[in-house]
């Protein structure tokens, strides 16, 4: 039994008690909530020692770290069971990359991005959901630079082409919540977004938000999806 194996088990424990107790204060029941547990930057050991302990929905935020290491989870013999949620700002051309593994894209923000998903997805014959990246900064509707997602007035047609794409599926939504801001009104706007969005296109049920800093609040303003690394991998060497 490697001391790896329960440092996480340990971790996610912690993490399954404070979704508990949000959960609770929220009314609401832990099966509205799907937990992505972020890998970034740890190795696919981690991934299979997490799938050991029940973890299916793994995310990643980076091309090509995360092919790399779905492929060498699948060597192992696990991949069955995980689900691959990738997160990051995608580059154009490494769009049809990522949806050779990718099960899940949290971060479409753009309709030439979802042109590139979809023409990845047909070559790879595989079914790809999408997730549409809301940008709600502190300046709200402004148009942010270098922020990733998309305002949230270009929603609409970004989803209308989403839907239109073979081999897409429109989820739903996701956002990050700013840095050094209370993110409850961040991510109750975010819901309501989502509900407007699901009026056209009501399959679209997730709202990915929360993470390990903010998760309460996620719960609290109606995520159906938590995006949590830190708090179960342990802190992350900055990144190179
Ligand atoms: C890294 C990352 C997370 C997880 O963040 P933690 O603070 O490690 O929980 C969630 N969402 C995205 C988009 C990320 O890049």
């Amino acid at each position: 039994m490697s001391d790896r194996l329960e440092e996480l088990r340990t971790n996610l424990a912690a993490v399954e008690e404070r979704i508990a107790a949000a959960c609770a204060d929220a009314g609401r029941d832990r099966s509205e909530l799907t937990l992505v547990v972020v890998t970034k930057t740890y190795p696919a050991a981690d991934v299979v020692l997490l799938a050991e302990l029940g973890v299916t929905e793994v995310g990643e935020n980076r091309h090509p770290e995360a092919g790399e290491k779905a492929a060498a989870v699948s060597e192992m013999g696990v991949d069955a069971a995980v689900r691959w949620h990738f997160m990051g700002g995608l580059q154009t051309n490494k769009a049809g990359a990522v949806a050779r593994y990718a099960d899940v894209v949290h971060s479409v923000d753009r309709a030439k991005l979802v042109a590139s998903l979809g023409r990845g997805a047909v070559a790879a014959e595989r079914d790809l959901e999408v997730l549409l990246q809301v940008d709600l900064g502190p300046d709200f509707d402004q148009p942010s630079d270098g922020r990733s997602g998309a305002a949230p007035d270009d929603l609409a047609a970004l989803a209308d082409t989403v839907a239109a794409t073979e081999w897409l599926r429109l989820g739903g939504v996701m956002t990050v919540a700013p840095i050094g801001i209370d993110p409850v009104p961040v991510f109750e706007r975010l819901a309501s977004i989502a509900e407007r969005l699901r009026g056209d296109h009501p399959g679209a049920t997730t709202i990915s938000a929360g993470m390990s800093g903010d998760l309460e609040a996620a719960v609290a303003s109606g995520a159906t999806h938590l995006r949590v690394g830190r708090a179960i991998l342990g802190e992350r060497a900055p990144l190179g």
